[in-house]
């Protein structure tokens, strides 16, 4: 989904003043890091577990080894923030026709060449800051415009993973919702101290070829498919795969995919969707709408609901 606007705010790069009065956060040491007695950190939050020497920044930008101690790069940095249709996460069969306060940052553990919103994923975009607190406040004052809760979105957010879990709690407290739209690739003990706080996720599960994680996106296949696994009956769960043609959109890639989703649940809903050329990837065109429906229609032999996007 491509981000929304920043309404009633300017963004802002870092180093810039204009500070919110709430600001806490800056010297945020990082969860799940180990220090080395060398000065290297290595970080435990996905499964790429980075090893950062002093000055070192992450590959994810959301960390960076000051003095030997991993420290959070974008907590409370919102670079998009829009009030969207639940459908548009997608979300088909969770509270459908509600809305949802969706926020993002920047940064990101994978590198898709295809990602449809780079510019925040791979570059520190303009940010401004914003508390849990006031999050909370504003998902609230937003319940008068059909709000049911917050999304974090738009960029990866596992590597936002302190500022979600902190404003998780408070969204819950306010008796609203979070939802995670996320590429899966976080570790176990994170991802089960975060999902008691969650109450739907959307994953992304970019193919079932093992090679297609490597060779695209700098990072691998199964970590994802556990993410799926951990996460199915802990929360609402959806998936979504976009589709890329000559990369991901055989017949064969359809089939498989959808029987190994089947195997945990049919009840699990597919969103397939097709791509735009982005990024590294200025080509193939997309798919067209009657081959969508036609893989859409090869996937439901398998799943109760399947559902055509980016049509
Ligand atoms: S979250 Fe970022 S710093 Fe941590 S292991 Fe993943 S890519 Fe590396």
């Amino acid at each position: 989904m491509k981000p929304g606007s920043l309404p009633g705010a300017a963004a802002r790069s870092e180093g810039q003043s204009g500070i919110d009065s709430e600001r806490i956060f800056v010297g945020k040491p990082a969860l799940y890091q180990e220090i080395l007695e060398d000065g290297r950190v290595q970080c435990g939050l996905c499964p790429h577990r980075c090893l950062l020497k002093p000055g070192q920044v992450s590959r994810c930008l959301s960390r960076e080894n000051k003095g030997g101690v991993l420290f959070v790069r974008n907590y409370a940095k919102v670079t998009s923030m829009a009030l969207d249709p639940i459908e548009k996460k997608p979300l088909a069969s969770f509270h459908p026709g509600t809305k949802i306060l969706s926020v993002g940052t920047f940064g990101c553990n994978l590198a898709c060449d295809f990602c449809q919103n780079w510019r925040i994923s791979q570059e520190e975009a303009p940010w401004r800051e914003l508390s849990p607190e006031h999050l909370q406040r504003l998902a609230v004052d937003m319940r008068k415009d059909g709000n049911t809760g917050v999304a974090y979105t738009y960029n990866e957010p596992t590597i936002w993973y302190e500022y979600v879990m902190d404003s998780a709690k408070l969204i819950h407290e306010a008796g609203l919702q979070n939802v995670l739209v996320t590429n899966g690739y976080i570790l176990e003990n994170p991802l089960k101290a975060l999902l008691p706080f969650i109450d739907a996720m959307n994953i992304d599960l970019k193919a079932i070829t093992p090679d297609f994680y490597p060779y695209l996106c700098k990072g691998t296949l199964e970590p994802v498919l556990e993410t799926i696994r951990n996460c199915h009956g802990q929360c609402h769960v959806e998936l979504t795969t976009l589709l890329i043609p000559g990369l991901n959109d055989s017949e064969r890639d359809i089939v498989t995919l959808s029987e190994w989703i089947a195997a945990i649940s049919p009840d699990i809903p597919l969103h397939l969707s097709r791509h735009h050329p982005d990024y590294k990837m200025r080509e193939p065109a997309p798919i067209s709408v009657q081959r969508l429906r036609h893989l859409a229609s090869l996937a439901s032999r398998s799943l109760r609901e399947v559902h055509a996007g980016n049509v």
